[in-house]
């Protein structure tokens, strides 16, 4: 390692932190340029870019894990470069080819390696690749010229002293539309999260369920997080809507429950006046994995799932497993592990 970084790991939280380099490229008439590894962490653009005025944004979110043997490595990366696709084209954006999109995260881990926390920390490498639209402009329509970016921050392990459950609150406001930009990671969609999120945080919940617009009746997101529940039989169910964001994590639980614990998984509706079908709740995505749900306030009532105290027996399993693939120590299915070669 040439540099080292005064961090303490351990206490290591999820803030912005400037690190040394970030990557940056720009589009411009039909073509992405060479992109380049740049200092400056500010932006120059003009002041009538689409993405300022009318969201012509998206992201995504992902990290980069130190395994035991001290090698850096990646998860499932060419998932998230096909998710910025997907968002791109629901914003009329260029789209990032998946080797250019996994060629700039594994240049941003290697340019600032020395930010990858040690292994046995818990604590990781956040890669936050983005697009907006750039470039003069007044009318809504797309932009004449875009910025891809990916820059990274190291954050530390969620759950400092082990998993605890939180409580949830149904929201009265809905975070998509039927055939909205829900299923996408787009700007848009977390500007209007903002104050349902303040006024469960008012009431002294961790955030906000939200249900289905359409009916109202069914689960689809815990703030910005996938929702998933297990059963007496230890079938690991989540909910099934076009406006859901597909969680990576999720779509890796579903595997991990499968393959890994012999258990049943089932995408189907979940009704939110049903929920004494699961015996343990949580929430997942990359940020914690998992967030074991204590309990759900809907009309008035606080419906706990295995205990507001204490993570269920199921749910550890599924979090130490995928995190055990995460930073390698267990065997991970073929092709999700991108070793970023140092
Ligand atoms: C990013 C996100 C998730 C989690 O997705 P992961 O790929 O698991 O990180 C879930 N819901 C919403 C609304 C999100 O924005």
């Amino acid at each position: 390692m040439s540099k080292t970084v005064n961090i303490d790991w351990k206490t290591l939280g999820f803030k912005y932190i400037k690190t040394d380099l970030r990557y940056v490229a720009r589009w411009k008439e039909g073509r992405w340029d060479r992109g380049e590894l740049v200092e400056d962490n500010t932006l120059r653009i003009s002041e009538g870019s689409t993405a300022l005025h009318y969201g012509q944004t998206c992201f995504e979110g992902l990290k980069a894990y130190r395994t035991k043997e001290g090698k850096i490595q990646l998860f499932r990366p060419d998932a998230n470069a096909r998710r910025l696709q997907e968002s791109c084209r629901r914003l009329l954006m260029p789209e990032v080819p998946m080797e250019t999109f996994i060629d700039a995260c594994m240049q941003v881990v290697r340019a600032n390696e020395h930010y990858v926390p040690p292994y046995g920390t818990g604590a990781t490498l956040y890669l936050r690749p983005y697009m907006i639209g750039v470039g003069d402009n007044i009318g809504v329509a797309p932009a004449p010229e875009y910025i891809f970016s990916v820059f990274c921050i190291p954050v530390g392990a969620y759950f400092k002293g082990g998993m605890v459950p939180v409580n949830f609150t149904v929201s009265d406001h809905d975070r998509a539309a039927p055939h909205g930009t829900g299923a996408v990671k787009v700007g848009g969609n977390y500007a209007s999260s903002l104050m349902p999120h303040h006024l469960a945080a008012e009431k002294g919940f961790a955030d906000c369920i939200y249900l289905d617009p359409a009916t109202r009746t069914k689960i689809e997101e815990v703030g910005a997080a996938n929702f998933f529940g297990i059963t007496a039989d230890e079938t690991f169910v989540t909910p099934q809507s076009p406006s859901i964001l597909p969680s990576i994590t999720r779509a890796s639980l579903v595997r991990v429950a499968k393959d890994y614990l012999g258990m049943k998984a089932e995408e189907r509706d979940v009704y939110i006046d049903q929920l004494d079908q699961f015996t343990e709740a949580g929430a997942c995505g990359t940020a914690a994995v998992i967030t074991p749900i204590g309990g759900i306030e809907y009309k008035g009532q606080l419906h706990v799932f295995y205990s507001e105290k204490e993570v269920g027996p199921v749910t550890k399993k599924l979090y130490d497993t995928l995190c055990g693939i995460q930073f390698g120590e267990k065997e991970a299915p073929e092709g999700w592990i991108y070793e970023v070669e140092i």
